[in-house]
């Protein structure tokens, strides 16, 4: 058994896992019912964890954390429509004036 990889959230670490199950890699998922504890415990040890059954699996099992991990990126960076800024996608609104960017979809 061996530790690939821990998630910021179950989702996160069940889409992982059925990625690995894909690859037909045998998984078990830690923590995955601790969600509730949080608060109680240090930060980070209640985390999902997706396990591998077998560690021969494991460069396999890396390439794809990797593949899933850099679909995780928020891809490209949205401008502002009032002042020419790029800012990440994920913002609502623009770092540089404010202004709102969350509408606007230019990449
Ligand atoms: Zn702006």
């Amino acid at each position: 058994m061996k530790r690939v990889y821990s998630a910021s959230d179950l989702v996160d670490a069940r889409l992982l896992a059925d990625a690995l199950a894909g690859e037909r890699i045998r998984t078990h998922l830690f923590n995955a019912s601790a969600i509730g504890a949080m608060g109680d415990l240090p930060f980070g040890e209640t985390w999902p964890e997706v396990w591998i059954d077998d560690e021969r699996d494991l460069p396999r099992a890396r390439d794809v954390v990797a593949a899933h991990a850099a679909r995780r990126v928020l891809p490209g960076s949205v401008r502002c429509a009032a002042c020419g800024e790029d800012s990440p996608s994920n913002f609502d609104c623009c770092w540089q004036c404010g202004g709102d960017i969350a509408a606007g979809a230019a990449r």
